[in-house]
């Protein structure tokens, strides 16, 4: 296959955009703590010093044997050669340990701002097919140690560049040659290793497939379904054949591989020992001709060598720093995506009584074409029962998504008490509101936690314990050696329980009334029990929640009978509003039909 070749224009772009993602990258992780690129700065600067050591103490040893050779000259130059040595080394060690433990302090924060930006994301983000690729994306350089690595190569970079740089100053005083010499070396090193790495890249590519045959087919061999047609048509022959002629084809591709890769290695190599050569050759024809002593070759010698690696390592680490680089642009897009939804506004304090009102208000879910809700009109006067129900797909949880303001309508608008629900700061909206979903969640979490929802300690042990009594759940945690501090499931805790569904339920209806909002929603968590069952949750529940505004939901008119109004959902409209006994008496009426439908399987 071959590969497209960027265009100039594109790859000036992709080099700014590049630069301009390590300068948020440091901004980000600055936001943190401001101290790690000063301190990435300042290694990278030790780094680079210390090959210096290695380049001048040898011609300065020699310099001193071959002329005065003063032994305290000689001693000192040693010494002090051993013991700079060894403080740039210690020091660049300690530089680097700081450094790491900065940047895994870092890191730890930036795995918790990534799990806040992701639950920060407006609901409607949660079901775009392409929002758990990005958080994916976004989670790897985090679960590789990213923060590290990019603070890491980047330092070494810089390293890179000051030795050279200082390299090239000493190298210079001879001749540019060597330098121009080296760089085309190296790079010629690097084009071969580059294409060394396409070719091992193509082989793995082209084997993916066959190797996905050859575990199907190895699969199939002990697959107990497909025993005994292995054995009664004798497919054994066949398979084993499929799958020696998948492994020929492999070794076919793997072998073109070697050649071709072990050809381009073996010609780095001569190139590298070439510029060796040509280095050598050079430097001793310079002594012959009396320009340069022993001590000069051995330091330029030391130099050209020195400049030859940092080069290469430069390159090398440059490649592996780029990939970096791209994987941290898609953490930095991801986490600098705010909410659409306006977070600040009036506050709810002292809200009790709450009049819901649904003014006129249509919806389509994002990237569908058709409305769900269509001019929907309703007010729920404070403290009222109200019973939403309506076939399933009718549009009831839609109603209650909109009240919870996970979407917007797009006409009309929702209000509390005269109020749009916009103008409310999100969270303290949400406090108006106490809801349990059909598909409600309990967590791995003690049943104190699952019912608070806030840190353990925070939370108040009389409210729980009245919660869970309320809820009907007294009797089992009572049963519990560690009560409320059980942990439900035994994913973290040996001692965790399972509770039942009907007890998950419970939960649920505990946490809501632990919430003491003042808007209540029972969305049919109690879907799965049978219509009896739930009628007496929702009546207990509707008993148990004195004079607060409660909507129950129900696909099952039986459970509503309690509730002063029922209002009728149908191809997303309101379709009847009254109580009980009104619509039972609308003959030909989607409530009358349905209560006398579903009556035969409960009356
Ligand atoms: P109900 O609660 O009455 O069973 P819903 O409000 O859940 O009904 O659904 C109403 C309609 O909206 C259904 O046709 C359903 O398929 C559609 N719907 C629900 N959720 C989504 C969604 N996230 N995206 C697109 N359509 C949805």
């Amino acid at each position: 296959m071959t590969k497209q070749k960027q265009p100039k224009a594109k790859k000036e772009l992709a080099l700014k955009k590049d630069i301009r993602t390590i300068v948020r990258f440091f901004k980000f992780i600055g936001t943190f703590d401001k101290g790690c690129l000063p301190l990435m700065i300042v290694t990278a600067v030790v780094q680079a010093v210390t090959p210096f050591i290695g380049v001048f103490v040898p011609k300065l040893i020699i310099d001193e044997m071959l002329g005065a050779q003063r032994a305290s000259y000689f001693i000192a130059l040693v010494l002090g050669a051993a013991a700079v040595n060894s403080i740039f080394t210690v020091l660049g060690s300690w530089l680097l340990s700081r450094s790491r433990g900065k940047c895994l302090e870092i890191q730890e924060k930036c795995r918790i701002y990534l799990g806040n930006r992701v639950m920060a994301r407006d609901y409607e983000d949660m079901e775009d097919p392409n929002l758990l690729d990005e958080k994916n994306k976004a989670a790897l350089p985090m679960l590789q140690g990213g923060i590290w690595q990019m603070a890491a190569q980047f330092s070494g970079l810089l390293g890179c560049i000051l030795t050279m740089a200082g390299l090239i100053a000493v190298i210079l005083t001879l001749n540019l040659f060597i330098i121009v010499l080296i760089l085309l070396m190296v790079l010629l090193n690097i084009f071969l290793y580059q294409k060394s790495r396409n070719i091992q890249y193509e082989t793995e590519k082209k084997t993916e497939v066959i190797n996905r045959e050859v575990a199907y087919f190895e699969n199939l061999c002990g697959d107990f379904s497909v025993g005994k047609d292995i054995r009664l048509y004798g497919i054994r022959d066949l398979i084993l054949d499929k799958i020696g002629r998948c492994m020929q084809k492999v070794r076919s591709f793997v072998e073109h591989d070697w050649k071709l890769s072990s050809a381009l290695d073996g010609t780095t190599r001569a190139n590298s020992q070439l510029q060796i050569a040509l280095v050598y050759a050079y430097m001793t024809y310079k002594v012959f001709v009396g320009a340069i002593g022993i001590g000069d070759f051995t330091m330029y010698v030391s130099a050209a060598n020195s400049f030859s690696n940092t080069l290469s390592n430069f390159f090398g680490n440059l490649i592996y720093f780029l990939q970096l680089v791209h994987k941290m642009d898609a953490f930095l897009d991801f986490v600098q995506i705010h909410p659409k939804k306006k977070l600040e506004g009036k506050s709810t304090q002292g809200i009790r009584d709450c009049e819901i009102q649904f003014k006129d208000v249509s919806f389509r879910y994002p990237r569908s074409k058709e409305y769900v809700l269509r001019h929907v009109s309703v007010t729920i006067h404070p403290g009222e029962k109200l019973s939403v129900v309506g076939l399933n797909g009718a549009g009831k949880t839609t109603f209650i998504k909109l009240l919870t303001r996970m979407y917007d309508p797009d006409e009309g608008e929702i209000l509390i008490n005269g109020v749009n629900i916009q103008e409310y700061g999100y969270q303290e909206y949400l406090k108006l509101l106490a809801v349990v979903f059909q598909d409600f969640k309990t967590l791995a979490f003690t049943i104190r936690e699952n019912i608070a929802l806030e840190e353990s300690g925070s939370a108040d042990p009389a409210k729980i314990l009245d919660a869970i009594e309320r809820a009907g759940l007294k009797e089992k945690v009572e049963s519990l050696p560690k009560g409320i501090d059980t942990s439900l499931y035994k994913i973290f805790d040996e001692d965790g329980i399972e509770f039942s569904g009907g007890q998950n339920q419970k939960l649920a209806i505990a946490r809501a009334i632990y919430k003491d909002a003042p808007i209540v929603v029972l969305d049919e968590p109690t879907a799965a029990l049978d219509p009896i069952s739930e009628f007496e949750i929702y009546s207990h529940f509707n008993r148990l929640i004195g004079d607060k505004t409660t909507i129950y939901i129900s696909h099952r008119l039986s459970s509503c009978r309690f509730c002063d109004r029922i209002i009728v959902f149908s191809g997303g409209q309101i379709v009847q509003d009254g109580s009980h006994d009104e619509l039972v008496s609308q003959t030909g009426s989607q409530y009358e039909q349905m209560y006398h439908t579903q009556a035969k399987y409960y009356v």
